[in-house]
């Protein structure tokens, strides 16, 4: 289990050098178990791994989403995994190469031991839930026809809490066109800098309407600006990125239309005001319905109560599936993207025990 999450560490998977030697390690693993991998290479370095437990069928099946990427590393050693003080420390070791090395060991042992299961187990890793989830998106599109799922369980580090619901994001560019002149005369140009700040005075005035008992309120951040050259250049241009966190039923689309009716009324009101709006990003937020019979019996096995966090995942994809989604796994999300994230070890065999404990119950 150790030499796993190790391996899996070494195979650096930051978007720069793709997925495709973290999906071998994991596909060597799951061969030498006897389970047979499935590999989707795109773009000679990203990659995807799925692997499928057959059955007898009788029962819908568990599905186990989780992802390779890792997020950069700035300090030297962070793809060489340290073992110390009971901890394996190193890139992706809690986000979430630790959850992977569960699931996988979990899955092989309960092949090993040859207990005949009513539903398949799939299990897929898949490429750039940090960056653009372009490998969840092939994943749904990898089978024409899926098997119906009892649940879905995304192992993501959730300190062992059961998570039902988390916020969506929505990144935001906006840029305002200007027209550079010598600012001894800045009638002569247009000045970007001045219209961004038009924009965001008003967009400090714009709620979101709607409040969740769990999240809260959506969160609107400007989080990166750019503008101008020189102390003596009128800027012809300036771009802010914003960062907003939405909670579920809010719709990013209205959010988009809303912020482009200020735009548009700054432009009437002033006919030298510019601006394009560009969506970054759009990622959806997750609420599963905590009475469903798959929320309430892993509620029970694993004597935890429900619970959401701030951070986002690929889940919200998964909901095409229309099976209850939850977020379970080893690891302390506030170690995540952080110098000096690691797992407890013993925190990975228990996730192997619990994985096998949800397995052995929905399916055995
Ligand atoms: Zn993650």
């Amino acid at each position: 289990m150790k030499e796993l999450l190790k391996n899996l560490i070494r195979a650096k998977s930051t978007l720069d050098t793709g997925e495709i030697k973290c999906a071998n390690v994991l596909a060597d693993f799951f061969r030498s178990a006897g389970i047979k991998p499935n590999v989707e290479v795109w773009n000679k370095t990203r990659a995807n791994i799925t692997v499928r437990i057959k059955s007898t069928g009788k029962k819908p099946a568990l599905l186990f989403v989780s992802h390779l990427d890792v997020v950069p590393a700035q300090q030297a050693g962070a793809f060489e995994p340290i073992e110390r003080g009971g901890k394996i420390f190193g890139r992706g070791a809690c986000d979430m190469k630790g959850g992977i090395t569960s699931v996988a060991v979990a899955m092989a042992e309960i092949l090993h031991s040859k207990v005949k299961l009513q539903g398949d187990v799939i299990f897929t890793a898949t490429a750039g839930e940090e960056t653009d989830s372009a490998g969840v998106k092939k994943f749904l599109k990898s089978q024409k026809t899926w098997p119906k799922f009892a649940g879905i369980i995304v192992p993501e580090p959730t300190n062992f809490d059961l998570v039902y619901a988390h916020r969506g994001l929505l990144w935001l560019q906006i840029i305002t066109k200007g027209k550079s002149a010598h600012s001894s005369m800045p009638q002569l140009g247009i000045n970007a800098i001045d219209s961004m700040k038009m924009f965001l005075n008003k967009l400090e005035n714009f709620k979101i309407p709607g409040v969740n008992k769990l999240l809260g309120k959506a969160s609107i951040s400007v989080n990166k600006i750019i503008g101008g050259s020189a102390a003596n250049i009128v800027p012809d241009l300036c771009s802010v990125q914003i960062d907003i966190r939405t909670i579920p039923g809010q719709k990013t689309s209205w959010i988009v239309g809303e912020i482009n009716k200020i735009l548009a009324r700054l432009s009437k009101q002033n006919p030298r005001f510019q601006a394009d709006l560009k969506v970054l990003r759009d990622s959806g937020s997750l609420q599963t319905d905590e009475k469903c019979e798959f929320v309430k019996r892993s509620k029970q096995i694993l004597n935890k109560h429900l619970t959401a966090v701030p951070f986002t995942t690929d889940a919200p994809y998964l909901t095409v599936f229309k099976s209850p989604i939850v977020i379970f796994g080893p690891g302390k999300p506030q170690l995540c993207h952080k110098p000096g994230e690691y797992i407890d070890i013993k925190d990975l065999k228990k996730a192997v025990e619990l994985y096998k404990k949800i397995i052995l119950h929905f399916l055995g």
